[in-house]
């Protein structure tokens, strides 16, 4: 089978479909355009906010992949041309396709809110794409005077990571019981229900007492403006919330090479067919991970890289003229309360009348022991290990 497949996005859906393209047809010609040489994975910036663990852990480099024969291209794709086929890359060339596959993840959705824009995310950092980003809020957290406030701003849904703000909020009040013992969290929250809310809510309890507060949406928790200068936000009522370390996770939107190959609709994610994760669209484009419609399956690593393996089969059976198998997708999350205490929602989807359907899932029992707490931290470890492994190694 030769044909040339064209992968844009080394994250965990573009890495994952490169791979598997390569495993299953050794014969194709794959190209991976990514422009990072090393990838910092979202999963697990969390521990590193809160000094449990380094950088280098969370880096993975695409060594194994140029091993396996993809060709790796360390650029932006800037342009896709779905009528000559033909993607344009940031060092001014550009390569023809047969299919091409986006897994671009997200875009911060700039000004959605007043004055939250790129000036100001270095004042205040998202920390919602991991590098820099990371580096620099775990500075911030390092800086903070004991008995200041870290205040977190999440976005309504659809986001990248549903249960990551909360876990960001948890593993961040781990580090100040331990560091700064008189500081606080403060979540302020644009919904009134949230990601394993009853486990979170019930860990906060259990281990960090009032040290974390959450407000939702009917409580004024919706952060309408943000000035990065003074570290203030204000709510939808005019409420003010002074910060002493301000985290901005903003409104987001596919990344933006989506939208140049028009695979986007009006609201800024990438309709596809389910059973392939082609975009219903545009013709042999094919989009994968966070960047896409596929709910009820979440916009998370675990789903990025078991959808990045379904149009990547069906990619080959398009090649040879067959018909794509249809698929069923699983996704867990694990979330760390502190080091000890980890919970978990998982899932099981499957096609129904033609849409992706929740077909059966669960979340850790709310009376679990410690022991079984501590069980589930560790196999959160294990997953990121497994996960960084299927997509990089
Ligand atoms: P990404 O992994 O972000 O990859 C996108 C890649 O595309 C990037 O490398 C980018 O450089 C590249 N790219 C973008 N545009 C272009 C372009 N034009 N040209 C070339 N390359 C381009 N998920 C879990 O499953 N478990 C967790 O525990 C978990 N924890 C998280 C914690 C936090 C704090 C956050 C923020 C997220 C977490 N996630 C978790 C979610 C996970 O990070 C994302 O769902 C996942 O990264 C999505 O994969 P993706 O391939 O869509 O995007």
């Amino acid at each position: 089978l030769s044909a040339r497949v064209v992968v844009v996005g080394g994250g965990f859906g573009g890495a994952t479909a490169a791979k598997y393209l390569k495993r299953n047809a050794p014969d194709l010609d794959v190209t991976l355009v990514e422009p990072n040489k090393v990838f910092y994975t979202c999963p697990f910036s969390n521990l590193v906010l809160a000094g449990m663990r380094t950088m280098d852990s969370i880096s993975h480099n695409y060594n194994e992949l140029r091993e396996l024969g993809v060709r790796v291209v360390h650029t932006t794709a800037q342009d896709v041309d779905p009528v000559s086929r033909t993607v344009s890359l940031g060092d001014g060339s550009s390569i023809r396709y047969e299919k091409l596959l986006l897994s671009p993840g997200i875009d911060i959705r700039w000004n959605a809110i007043e004055g939250y824009d790129q000036a100001a995310a270095e004042q205040a950092p998202h920390a919602w794409k991991a590098g820099d980003q990371t580096r620099l809020l775990r500075r911030q957290i390092e800086a903070m005077d004991d008995g200041g406030v870290f205040v977190l701003t999440a976005p309504a849904n659809p986001f990248r990571c549903p249960p990551g703000p909360y876990e960001r909020a948890s593993l961040v009040a781990h580090y100040l019981s331990q560091h700064k013992p008189r500081s606080k969290v403060l979540i302020l929250d644009a919904k009134d229900n949230f990601s394993k809310q009853g486990l979170f809510m019930q860990g906060w309890k259990d281990v960090h007492g009032d040290r974390i507060e959450w407000v939702g949406l009917s409580g004024d928790g919706k952060v309408v403006r943000v000035d990065a200068g003074k570290r203030e936000v204000e709510t939808e009522f005019g409420t003010i919330h002074k910060a002493s370390v301000l985290n901005v996770v903003p409104p987001q939107k596919a990344g933006f090479i989506a939208d140049r190959a028009g695979v986007t609709n009006e609201s800024g994610w990438v309709p596809v067919d389910p059973v392939t994760f082609e975009s219903t669209q545009v013709k042999d484009i094919y989009v994968v991970g966070d960047a896409t419609i596929a709910a009820p399956m979440p916009k998370s690593g675990f789903a990025a890289n078991a959808q990045g393996k379904v149009a990547a089969a069906a990619i080959i059976a398009a090649l040879e003229g067959q018909r794509p198998l249809e698929p069923s997708w699983a996704n867990t999350c694990y979330s760390l309360i502190n080091p000890e205490y980890g919970i978990s929602v998982a899932a099981v989807y499957r096609i129904q009348e033609g849409l992706i359907h929740e077909s059966s899932s669960g979340v850790s029992p709310s009376d679990a022991n410690a022991t079984f707490r501590k069980l589930e931290a560790d196999y959160a470890s294990g997953w990121y290990s497994a996960i960084t492994q299927d997509t990089w190694g």
